[in-house]
């Protein structure tokens, strides 16, 4: 196993590479492409987009032919899984990249020779004009996602909501997949502000948005609609279903022990339900669930109430 770090220092920028050649005395694929053309508009290429996976296609797009390698895998923090491309085989030149202090992913070449250390150059010297587009996807990505994020509850934001539903409406109308809409909210919230005070209200927000994170299945959506109501968006559910979800979910919120100073404090929710139905807009399936909360609340609270109570 040898090691190269590879440093630009006025750029901020570090490649550190494995490689598991024991020695090099790979062969140049007959019909090299002309390294110094791909070099020079690979930047052009690769600014082409925003999208991470998207760029990794360029890249390889560009250069499998001129390196000669028969798989790349590529693992991005904020990816959920490894992008694989072609196949992987035994040799292999691993690097980690990272640009002023952002972690841009881990970029993996493998094929079936040795790479020259000629080879390994000219990897690096690519991958140097790879790594300022990822850098910018990432950042983009990060502002893509912290302007769909509410801060205080680590939940997705009203705006994210708006999106959320418009999209259930039309996988509804096209697919005629069920979705269900709950709507969430703290009962006497007031009261925790007043009698404990507001860093205690924020930490039954908090408290609210890790709850859901952890309890909610992959294809559910949680998001504080604002102060201390949240919405959920519960995919390919029944308002059947839907109702057990949120009962899961009161009984739950009832029994969290929130910390204030040396004091736990504990509250309640209210939700209203309501599932899809053909004629639904929008704005009908959500007052339809706002007035079930409606009605839970006049009920003496800490209750669940369905959409159809209400018709
Ligand atoms: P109900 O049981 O009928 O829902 O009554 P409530 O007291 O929960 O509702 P009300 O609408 O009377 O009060 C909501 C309070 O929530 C008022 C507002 O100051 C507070 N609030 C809104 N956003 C935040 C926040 O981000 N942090 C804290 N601590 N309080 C908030
Ligand atoms: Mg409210
Ligand atoms: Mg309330």
């Amino acid at each position: 196993m040898s090691q190269h770090i590879f440093n630009e220092q006025q750029a901020g920028l570090q490649l550190v590479s494995s490689t598991n050649n024991h020695y090099f005395d790979s062969v140049q694929p007959s019909d090299t492409p002309d390294p110094e053309l791909i070099q020079a508009r690979l930047p052009m290429i690769l600014q082409t987009s925003l999208d991470i996976i998207q760029v990794i296609h360029l890249f390889d797009n560009e250069v499998r032919a001129l390196i000669g390698y028969q798989g790349l895998s590529y693992k991005h923090p904020a990816l959920n899984e490894k992008l694989e491309i072609g196949s992987k085989r035994h040799h292999r030149c691993h690097y980690q990249l990272e640009i002023d202090q952002v972690n841009i992913g881990e970029l993996e070449l493998t094929r079936n020779k040795k790479f020259s250390t000629a080879e390994i150059e000219l990897i690096e010297d690519l991958l140097c004009k790879l790594v300022y587009p990822l850098r910018n996807c990432t950042l983009y990505q990060k502002a893509l996602s912290a302007s769909v994020t509410d801060m205080l509850s680590g939940l997705y934001n009203r705006q994210a909501f708006d999106q959320g539903l418009m999209r259930e409406m039309e996988l509804a109308k096209r697919q005629q997949a069920p979705f269900s809409l709950l709507v969430v909210d703290i009962d006497n919230f007031k009261q925790i502000n007043d009698s404990l005070g507001h860093a205690a209200g924020d930490q039954a927000i908090r408290s609210i948005g890790e709850l859901l994170k952890s309890m909610l299945r992959q294809t559910d959506t949680a998001y504080r609609f604002g102060g201390e109501e949240f919405t959920l968006l519960l995919s390919h559910t029944e308002l059947e279903d839907a109702m057990m979800v949120a009962e899961r979910l009161r009984q739950s919120i009832a029994e969290l022990k929130c910390l204030n100073g040396e004091n736990s404090f504990g509250f309640t929710v209210s939700i209203g339900v309501a599932g899809h139905r053909e004629s639904d807009t929008a704005t009908s399936i959500f007052k339809r669930a706002d007035d079930a909360l409606y009605q839970a609340k006049h009920s003496g609270k800490n209750i669940v109430s369905s959409g159809l109570a209400s018709h």
